[in-house]
């Protein structure tokens, strides 16, 4: 693996250089809080954030987007609506770098859905390793704190410069059209490896009391537990889980008419299975009506259904959902250590 060096001071021309060239997309910070947003100006962008507010899967799964216009006379007529502008997407952390890698996948399964590859394709993705980790942050115990694939450059700070690994071609090019780089010497490869054990050491702090490839056996054992009632008693089914989730990618589907009856469009918006109306059919049955039976499922999706697509966790240790959730009943590390105590 080749490394490079740029120092911090070179940093700015490198992001102006970047801004010259490409819509850049970053961490801000705005009170007190970090959320990704245009970067205008270096000085924008923040590298050294927790975590931010929301994942930066928006950019790939918009909250809304319209997939399709139609027309129906005089014949039938539809026009894709495909969005997928170059853009960079600078300082995206590792965790939320396994959630887009797992996203990738997920879409491009069974019938490829062109709109997310398109904006992915798109996409330069600079990775930053973190240097802060968030009070309910996991994602050390989730396998997350680095990833070898899914970045085209990968930064981490080493104190008076970032070491950069390069992760594609086009990172590469990117970086040499528009940095500074030079070769970093074994010395600062070697404050990389101890930088990252340290923050990961850090992390580790918080994370299941048990083996985490048990949990989809913890689960199929725990359908019928009242268990579930309990939990979701304080549930508001406000889906706050379900928007903040960098692994949750479920959305609608909707047909907008115009009046003339003639026009319209199809868009879809982001979903949540929390939501009550979320497995409601057109019959006006919902199959999980109860606040338990979706607490329920939210939890089965990460810990079982999607593992057994993915071989791991639907989750990826980041922390949002505990932090936004108003009763604080959705940190997958207090239920899923709660559920293993009551299997006791
Ligand atoms: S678990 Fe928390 S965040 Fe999720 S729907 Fe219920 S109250 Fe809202
Ligand atoms: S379930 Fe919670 S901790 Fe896990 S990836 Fe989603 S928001 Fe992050």
């Amino acid at each position: 693996m080749k490394l490079r060096l740029i120092e911090k001071s070179d940093l700015d021309l490198f992001v102006q250089n970047l801004i010259n060239d490409y819509q850049v997309d970053g961490v801000k910070r705005k009170e007190g809080s970090f959320l990704y947003g245009s970067i205008k100006s270096p000085e924008e962008l923040c590298l050294d954030f927790d975590c931010t507010v929301i994942p930066p899967k928006k950019y790939f799964l918009p909250p809304e987007e319209t997939l399709f216009q139609f027309t129906s006379s005089p014949a039938l007529q539809v026009t894709p609506v495909m969005e997928s502008n170059p853009f960079i997407l600078f300082g995206v952390h590792p965790y939320d770098i396994k959630a887009i890698n797992q996203m990738d996948r997920i879409f491009a399964r069974g019938v490829p859905d062109p709109h997310y590859l398109k904006r992915r394709e798109a996409a330069l993705i600079i990775g930053v390793d973190p240097t802060k980790v968030a009070p309910r942050s996991f994602w050390a115990d989730m396998g997350a704190a680095t990833v070898s694939e899914g970045f085209d450059l990968m930064l981490t700070d080493i104190g008076e410069s970032f070491i950069v690994e390069i992760g594609s071609n086009k990172g590469r090019s990117l970086l040499e059209q528009h940095a500074k780089p030079r070769p970093a010497t074994r010395n600062e490869a070697r404050e990389r490896v101890g930088i990252r054990s340290r923050i990961s050491h850090i992390c580790k702090k918080r994370g299941f009391a048990f083996p985490k490839r048990e949990i989809p056996t913890l689960l199929e054992h725990s359908w019928k537990k009242f268990f579930w009632e309990e939990q979701a008693s304080k549930c508001l089914s406000c889906g706050t889980c379900n928007l903040v989730c960098p692994t949750c990618y479920c959305f609608d589907v909707q047909d907008n008419i115009d009046l003339d009856l003639v026009h319209g469009e199809r868009v879809r918006r982001w979903d949540g299975c929390l939501l009550h109306d979320f497995a409601k059919v057109a019959t006006g049955e919902n199959f999980r009506e109860t606040r338990a039976s979706r607490y329920r499922h939210r939890f089965y999706r990460k810990g079982l259904y999607l593992f057994r697509l993915l071989d791991d966790m639907a989750c990826v240790g980041c922390g949002r959902c505990a932090s936004a959730c108003l009763p604080d009943i959705a940190d997958p590390v207090n239920l899923f250590n709660k559920l293993r105590e009551d299997e006791k």
